[in-house]
């Protein structure tokens, strides 16, 4: 009780002072960025032609990686034997779903900070539709993850890195479905995707020094932490960053679904790239791709991914129940809701909530707590100010009890007195009479 007088309170402060207007993006707090690191300049010169060359030959040289088939049985073991040659862990993630059976290749760098769980991911498909043998789409951006993780399994980082090769994508985004759903209930606590799909491709000024980051609107935090990162290294690069609406249509998209931060970089030249056919063609050869292009574009993620793993997490909050795409009737939770066949439904994910149901988010570091809002689409509903602790509650229900009924979006932010803030989010369709 006494916390919902406070809370009541908190909220009345909040609305009077205009602090009820939230940020509209935030994600964990980075420590800024000032300079570049001498050790990632190294590493970024290491990037070369001939390594992206090898990658993309090899993974071509297999054919078409229609999901499911015996090539992308051959293409997924030759990535695992190069993740292992590395010296990484490497495991397969099996899985089936609709009509497919496949499997995802992951590979670890384990981060030195045994204090933290924070996990970042570098990911792209290795898939292909029926026809394609796919050098652009994806082993353009599966030819970058293996050289990044070729030269960073040489380093150790603050943070864990996963490099993930997923099949499955051209059918539906399954592959990444699957496992951001097995990694959302096994609470892993990624903090950051970066999805490289169709890298290679550059025909014009422009584009040969431009590269795309798709960002939705919970995720641009990355995109913001890349731009910086590119004007940092820029000298190193000769890549500039331009940040766009996001696109639904690559493997990215699972993560966000399943509540973890999740952006999608692409080639600056897409449209010359679908005007010409080759997407999605026989076309979709080694042959057509810029290899000055992608060699630039492997330097600049392989940058971000190594400043985002390095750079110290100073807030984090994180929603650790209700469970993303699961159903829950007064706080209990019922059915895992696994059957979403189109990835175009909007529905992977979300979570189905009857009568009234707990939220609990953990805040990580949580000494220098001030305050916790919980928000139901952007309006403040609730608030907490007391002592500061790991974990925090709330019953999900808006403000002088009005029912919630269909979609909606529950969100936490977290103010610390030294001004830092951090956000997380769920959506849900709701009945909570
Ligand atoms: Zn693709």
């Amino acid at each position: 009780m006494r916390r919902k007088i406070i809370g009541i309170f908190v909220v009345g402060i909040l609305l009077l002072t205009g602090f009820a207007s939230v940020p509209s993006q935030a994600g964990p707090a980075l420590q800024p960025l000032t300079s570049p690191d001498p050790q990632i300049i190294d590493m970024i010169q290491q990037v070369n032609e001939s390594l992206l060359y090898y990658y993309n030959t090899h993974l071509t040289a297999f054919g078409p990686r229609y999901t499911g088939t015996e090539n992308c049985t051959k293409a997924s073991q030759y990535i695992y034997d190069e993740f292992q040659a590395m010296g990484l862990s490497v495991k397969f993630h099996n899985w089936t779903f609709d009509k497919f059976t496949d499997r995802n290749v992951v590979a670890t760098l384990p981060g030195t900070d045994t204090s933290s769980n924070a996990i970042f991911i570098i990911c792209a498909h290795y898939d292909t539709v029926e026809i394609s043998p796919g050098a652009i789409d994806d082993g353009s951006g599966v030819s970058a993850v293996l050289a990044t993780a070729k030269i960073l399994s040489q380093h150790s980082f603050n943070y864990t890195i996963r490099f993930i090769a997923f099949s499955g994508e051209e059918v539906g985004l399954y592959g990444s479905y699957l496992y951001a759903r097995d990694v959302s209930r096994r609470g892993d606590n990624i903090v950051g995707v970066i999805n490289l799909d169709e890298i290679g491709y550059s025909n014009t000024m422009e584009g040969g020094r431009t590269f795309c980051f798709l960002c939705p609107s919970r995720s641009k935090w990355i995109g913001d932490f890349a731009l910086t990162v590119s004007t940092l290294y820029i000298k190193q690069t000769n890549m500039t960053v331009e940040l766009y609406q996001n696109l639904i249509l690559s493997d990215h998209q699972s993560f966000v679904e399943y509540g973890f931060d999740a952006i999608f970089g692409q080639q600056y030249d897409s449209d010359e790239y679908y005007y010409e056919h080759i997407s999605h063609s026989r076309n979709d050869t080694s042959d057509r791709i810029n290899w000055t292009y992608i060699t630039n574009v492997t330097k600049l993620v392989l940058a971000v991914v190594s400043e985002l793993a390095s750079t110290p997490l100073e807030l984090q909050v994180i929603i650790t129940t209700p469970y993303q795409g699961y159903s829950y009737f007064f706080n209990h939770p019922l059915l895992p809701l696994d059957f979403w066949k189109s990835s175009f439904s909007s529905l992977r994910g979300t979570t189905f909530i009857v009568g009234r149901t707990e939220l609990n988010v953990d805040v990580i570091p949580y000494d220098d707590v001030e305050t916790v809002l919980f928000c139901i689409d952007g309006n403040i509903n609730g608030g907490v100010w007391e002592v500061a602790q790991p974990h925090y509650n709330w019953s999900i229900h808006t403000m002088f009890n009005t029912p919630l009924v269909g979609k909606h979006t529950v969100e936490v932010y977290v103010y610390t007195t030294s001004g830092k803030v951090a956000f997380d989010e769920i959506n849900t369709i709701i009945y909570t009479i």
